[in-house]
């Protein structure tokens, strides 16, 4: 038996956006990969540390179970309760550490790509910032999910980009390019603000 067969990925809370007046009310879709290393990605604002912990409670896990802290860029609302997860490596954007050490490899920037294992692996996406990551799982079905943060807003920015531009781009070609390329490798992506769709080939 592969062990790296026995992953399953579960939206633990999911992400929404919506404008309210004059303000934007948002939090991030927070996502859990589960298995022999679980990983956690995007951690939702400071004020959901609770529903985070109740959460990974209701699939058997505690904070201390998590191995992998990914935020896939470093704003407020995807990174709120990384401090939960103190056994973890963290990678933030193109930052990775633990504790205080700083690790240099992979070099993001460089895009290399980060491997957890063979069905696992972070990828260098920028554009909605300079430094965004999205998550690439393949599970036992071989399907891929890419988790991407606000690489894709939500599944309606395919018909209106304005959607995902207007949601704060830092580099809009750098976005577009990367968005096309996680439509080629992925069957289902999970945005930064919505709920998961199909990529229809
Ligand atoms: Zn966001």
């Amino acid at each position: 038996m592969n062990v790296e067969k026995e992953f399953e990925i579960k939206v633990l809370l999911p992400g929404f956006s919506r404008l309210n007046g004059n303000v934007m009310e948002a939090n991030c879709t927070c996502t859990l990969i589960k298995g022999p290393q679980n990983i956690i990605i995007d951690t939702r604002t400071a004020w959901d540390g609770a529903a985070i912990v109740e959460s990974l409670n209701n699939v058997g896990l505690s904070p201390n179970d998590i191995n992998y802290v990914i935020c896939t860029h470093g704003h407020s609302d995807h990174v709120g309760c990384n401090y939960l997860f103190t056994k973890a490596i963290h990678i933030v954007g193109f930052s990775i550490s633990k504790g205080e050490t700083y690790m240099l490899s992979p070099d993001f920037s460089n895009e290399e790509e980060y491997v957890i294992n063979q069905n696992i692996k972070v990828i260098p996406t920028p554009g909605h910032t300079l430094q965004d990551v999205s998550v690439i799982f393949k599970d036992k079905n071989n399907l891929v999910y890419a988790i991407v943060g606000d690489l894709f807003e939500n599944e309606n920015d395919l018909l209106n980009e304005l959607i995902w531009i207007n949601a704060g781009s830092d580099n809009i070609e750098l976005q577009r390019h990367n968005r096309l390329k996680i439509m080629d490798i992925a069957d289902y992506i999970i945005p930064g603000h919505g709920a998961m769709f199909p990529v229809n080939k």
